[in-house]
């Protein structure tokens, strides 16, 4: 209760960093320092220590050694808001290789071990209900479905949810390990493919989508939704020299990311124009995005040197939203 008050005194749009470990200790961390206060020092590889230098500014960062638990701990709070009624967008993005699909679903492997948000949240309002039970009756569905931004057609059928996902099935959880299940059947199904930056890049938005239906002795009914959404990759497109139907796709995926950046952006400034229909991602989770709806996006940044052009702009698309 007291967090929902503070969250709306603050406005509902929140941004965090994330930093993941470094992979080889030869090159050069372009991370100068991180701040209790949510500051983020970086500086240039190519320019002399103190002409390089470029401080961001985040509600939280969470460096190399922030474990999967310290960020759900602080993220906790707002898919428990989920359970209240309140709708809930958490986005992670960054370049590829950044540590995406870490935070949300955990690492590449297939372990079982360090599981990301995905996981935590769903488990977490299992216990709530679990908690509530007798006060509040809940049911919790659950669809997975990639969001492929060259493909995607939407349909216009509208259910009380607005639109869905075409092919994504919604299924009825009762558990944590109905929610794995689904879950490593989505990994599966995940579109990727090669490119020259990165052998594996993926070329899709991945939703996972947790419907919440509460009802109260007296028959009153909540409604809500929370949507966990792993972007595509936001590197641009020139770098991974790609051609055809790639390069196509590649440039579909940064003009979807650019709108979600517009569409935060215009609601973090309260503009009546909110521009929702410039892209199918933005459309698809309309009814999430603004109103008293929260948005909680993670900028992830990998720390190489080799890395500083795609960091520099992941920083200044989250400072954008924020
Ligand atoms: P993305 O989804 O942004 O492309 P990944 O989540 O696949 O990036 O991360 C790239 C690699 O780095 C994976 O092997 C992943 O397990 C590892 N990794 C990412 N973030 C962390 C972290 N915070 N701690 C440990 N390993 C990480
Ligand atoms: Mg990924």
């Amino acid at each position: 209760k007291l967090y929902n008050m503070v969250q709306d005194l603050k406005g509902n749009i929140r941004v965090f960093c994330r930093i993941r470990p470094a992979f080889c200790a030869g090159t050069r961390n372009v991370i100068d320092s991180i701040g209790e206060d949510g500051s983020l020092v970086i500086s240039d590889p190519l320019k002399p220590k103190k002409d390089g230098r470029k401080v961001f500014q985040f509600n939280r960062i969470f460096g190399p050694s922030a474990t999967q638990d310290d960020v759900f701990n602080d993220t906790q709070p707002l898919i428990r808001s989920v359970m209240d009624g309140y709708n809930v967008c958490i986005f992670a993005y960054g370049q590829t290789g950044s540590g995406k699909t870490y935070t949300m679903s955990g690492p590449s492997g297939g372990s079982t071990k360090d599981l990301g948000i995905n996981y935590q949240a769903l488990n977490d309002l299992f216990e709530i209900a679990n908690q509530r039970r007798g006060i509040i009756s809940y049911e919790i569905q659950h669809s997975f479905g990639d969001l492929n931004v060259h493909k995607l057609e939407i349909r216009s059928c509208t259910n009380e949810n607005g639109l869905s996902l075409p092919d994504a099935t919604l299924l009825t959880v009762n558990s944590t390990s109905d929610v794995l299940n689904l879950m490593k059947y989505g990994e599966v199904n995940r579109v990727v493919c090669s490119t020259a930056i990165n052998n594996r890049s993926s070329r899709s938005h991945s939703i996972l989508t947790v419907h919440v239906h509460g009802k109260d002795p007296s028959g009153n009914m909540l409604r809500s939704c929370l949507h966990l959404v792993d972007l595509a990759g936001s590197e641009r497109v020139d770098k991974s020299e790609v051609t055809g139907d790639r390069l196509k796709e590649a440039q579909h995926i940064n003009k979807s990311l650019s709108c979600l950046g517009d569409v935060i952006t215009a609601l973090a400034q309260k503009n009546s124009h909110i521009p929702y229909r410039n892209s199918k991602l933005t459309l698809l989770l309309q009814d999430s995005l603004g109103g008293h709806a929260k948005t909680l996006m993670f900028a992830h940044v990998s720390p190489e040197e080799d890395s500083f052009g795609e960091t520099i702009s992941t920083l200044k698309f989250a400072q954008r939203v924020s």
